[in-house]
């Protein structure tokens, strides 16, 4: 197996071509790295080679390490993973400083052989790493590359050298956008921000490398870290900018994440120490810092959910074995809130959009949502006054059903009323080819009682999409009880062409996300009834990872919609309906005229312009603090207890079959703790045993909604971990 090939042409310049044979992206694995090492010295001892080329042998460079390397290295080592670690990272430096060094007199800092990168396209982590050790990176015109460091955006950071070479290079202000938010940047815009050096047209860009490599002069050859004299751009700790500088963005960082994202406050560490220290030594604090993070249970839960198992769902791990359904023309019913976004992020996919609404006005405006998206993007440069014409080209809004004819799928997204949804699914269904699925957007009503107003019940599903449809990453697909295969692979297909990531679920009431947001809200708002303090209640919830307290959750979805909901339910469920202590703060918010942001009045205070201030001071009237407040970790173990129980009756009662969609839902769906991995990877780190304690103590004290379920239970008895023994647990 050969990930790298060499060659060495007539004027002496070697390249050494990434390609790796099985997949189609490169990924550094092991054996990769040994070749790697294995070329660069034949080329550094060979007195032949001028200078070296690295390039990739696919469309893009690269896509990073490969993620089973840092297990490999973890496991490799024993008894003693944290040394494991640290050796391999160790390893992976002293490759890159060999290319970095080149071979060099470390004197008089002459006589390195010059060495570039080529990127024909995309280069991230580290594939974005190697580069950053070459003395020139030359990227080819590929306004589709990104090029980057995202490690962070999966609980890691950059641990190959990136971080520490890229605040070298860049300076700590200029580099932590690029290290703490992950942001990446086409060939044009890296060049304006330093990170490469030139961007030059594809075709010229291996004959432009070997013309560098060619003409290069010992001094190109030196980064200025390896120069006497060398200062950090924008300071270094101990001067005065540099002072401000670290300051303010240990208070930043500590503000945005409020410390519960191990790998941004070890990134910190890592630049902040290394700056103090000579290059080599600051490399070591960053494998230090790195391996701190690795072992850390949150970045593998992160890893797991938000990168390997995201990835799985988006290429149909759970799509039934069917033939291609992609989407060609889709009818939107209804041009709402949701239908205007659903047909926004269907055109963008460059799908033929039909959009329905009972009036004319209605569906133009529908349809000027996009328009306005459109404007928008091409005011900022990210699309071209052609792109946004013949994106908003392809949707025709319409009253018109006759329109549907050649509909593959229609996406039904009227009123949330079970008669109007039968109405527009008769009247789609009178148009379109006998082969179409038809999708309801519904979020509360059982599928399979909307399927009775379907000729095809089989061919009926949900897709469930969150609001505002073209931010929500999540898209939850719902089966019911008469759903065919070909529905489910449609509805994924459709997923996958409009960029979403799906998970599957069984018909039950609120599905899956909302059936977990539901008790966490309602548990926030019951603290509030029993006398806990609001702000401790959303601090704890802050504090603990969830991105909104829930009564900022609730202020959002507004209050009358949770009245509308509460009576629903309590309607169906009769005396189980398990939510009374609720419903008495909900009606009454309700009748303060308190409806959340949307009346600007909720549980907080909002000014003129609706802008949210701090939590409304009159509550205290109603419900007066209590004189013994809980603990932080009551409070936070009654949020989170509410939706994980939930999630695990979820798999219990079948609605969840994939503890993967379980986690990877929880957290794009509704921002559940991303640190932890979602709920099932939270279990897993704090164990069942622990888990089931606390539930027990919990339903002592607040009743049975926390009573342990038997799958917990069971677990805790045999000291099994839902990812350790059932990866794809069946329900
Ligand atoms: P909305 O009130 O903004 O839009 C509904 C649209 O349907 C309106 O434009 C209305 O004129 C149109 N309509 C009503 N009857 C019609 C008919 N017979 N023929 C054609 N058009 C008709 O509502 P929304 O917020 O967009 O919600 C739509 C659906 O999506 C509901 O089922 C809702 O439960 C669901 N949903 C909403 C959200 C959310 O956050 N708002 C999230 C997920 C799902």
């Amino acid at each position: 197996m050969t990930d790298f090939t060499y060659a060495v042409d007539s004027d002496g310049v070697a390249t050494l071509t990434w390609d790796v044979a099985s997949k189609s992206m490169n990924v550094l694995s092991l054996a990769g790295l040994a070749e790697l090492n294995g070329h660069i010295d034949t080329a550094l001892a060979d007195s032949a080679v001028k200078g070296i080329i690295i390039t990739s042998g696919k469309k893009d460079f690269a896509a990073g390490m490969d993620l089973n390397v840092l297990a490999r290295m973890k496991a490799d080592a024993g008894d003693e993973p944290a040394r494991g670690l640290f050796d391999g990272v160790m390893q992976m430096h002293a490759v890159l400083r060999k290319i970095e060094r080149a071979g060099m007199d470390p004197k008089t800092l002459k006589g390195a052989k010059p060495i570039v990168a080529a990127l024909p396209g995309t280069a991230l982590g580290f594939g974005y790493e190697l580069p950053l050790a070459c003395h020139r990176i030359i990227a080819a015109d590929n306004p589709k590359a990104k090029i980057g460091l995202p490690e962070i955006m999966v609980g890691i950071f950059p641990g190959a050298g990136g971080t520490t070479r890229v605040v070298r290079k860049l300076g700590a202000m200029m580099a932590a956008p690029v290290l703490l938010e992950g942001k990446l940047h086409d060939p044009k815009s890296a060049k304006g921000m330093g990170l490469i050096d030139d961007v030059v047209p594809a075709d010229q860009l291996l004959a432009r490398a070997k013309d560098w490599v060619l003409s290069a002069k010992d001094a190109d050859c030196v980064k200025p870290w390896d120069q006497k004299g060398y200062k950090l751009p924008g300071g270094a700790p101990y001067t005065p900018q540099g002072f401000q500088m670290f300051l303010g963005a240990a208070a930043m960082v500590h503000g945005r994440t409020f410390g519960v994202y191990p790998a941004a406050k070890a990134l910190l560490s890592a630049v902040y120490e290394g700056a103090m220290v000579p290059f080599d030594t600051a490399l070591k604090i960053e494998a230090r810092w790195f391996t701190h993070v690795l072992m850390n249970p949150s970045s593998g839960a992160m890893i797991r959910s938000l990168f390997i198992n995201k990835e799985a769902l988006e290429k149909g791990a759970n799509r039934p074995k069917v033939a291609d359904e992609t989407v060609r023309k889709v009818g939107v019913l209804g041009a709402g809130m949701m239908g205007a976004g659903i047909a926004y992020v269907s055109a963008m996919a460059g799908i033929e959009v039909v959009l329905i609404d009972a009036a004319q006005d209605a569906a133009e405006r529908g349809k000027s949502y996009s328009a306005d998206l459109l404007d928008k993007a091409v005011k900022r440069g990210k699309s071209t006054p052609d792109k946004a014409a013949e994106v908003l080209g392809r949707i025709t809004a319409t009253t018109d059903y006759a329109a549907l004819q050649g509909c593959d799928l229609i996406v039904e997204a009227v009123f949330e009323d079970p008669k109007v949804k039968a109405g527009v699914t008769a009247q789609a269904e009178a148009v379109i080819p006998d082969t179409a699925i038809f999708a309801t957007n519904t979020s509360t009503l059982p599928i399979s009682d909307l399927a009775k107003a379907s000729k095809r019940p089989e061919q009926f599903i949900g897709i469930h999409f969150f609001s505002p449809v073209d931010k929500m990453m999540l898209v939850e697909i719902i089966k019911g009880r008469q759903t065919g295969d070909r529905a489910v692979a449609k509805a994924l297909d459709f997923v996958r062409q409009i960029r979403k990531t799906p998970i599957v679920v069984n018909d039950a009431r609120f599905f899956y996300a909302n059936r977990c947001i539901i008790p966490y809200i309602n548990e926030g708002m019951r603290m509030v009834a029993e006398g806990v303090a609001p702000a401790l209640i959303e601090n704890a919830a802050k504090l603990v990872g969830m991105p909104l307290g829930p009564l900022q959750l609730v202020d959002e979805t507004s209050l009358d919609l949770g009245a509308k909901i509460a009576k629903a339910t309590k309607a169906a469920m009769g005396d189980a309906y398990p939510d009374s202590a609720v419903d008495d703060i909900v009606f009454w918010m309700v009748d303060q005229g308190r409806l959340g942001r949307k009346s600007k009045a909720g549980f907080y205070a909002y000014d003129e312009a609706g802008k949210r201030q701090g939590l409304w001071d009159g509550l205290a009237g109603r419900y007066p603090l209590a004189a013994t407040q809980p603990d932080l970790h009551e409070v936070q173990h009654r949020l989170l207890f509410a939706q994980v129980l939930e999630a695990v009756r979820a798999l219990e009662a079948g609605v969840l079959t994939d503890i993967r969609e379980g986690d990877v839902g929880a957290i794009l769906g509704w921002g559940f703790a991303p640190w932890s991995g979602g709920p099932f990877g939270w279990l897993d780190i704090i164990g069942a045993a622990r888990a089931v304690d606390l539930c027990d103590a919990l339903a002592a004290r607040h009743g049975d909604r926390f009573a342990a379920p038997q799958t917990l239970r069971d677990m805790a008895a045999s000291g099994a971990t839902f990812y350790g023994d059932n990866a794809r647990k069946a329900a």
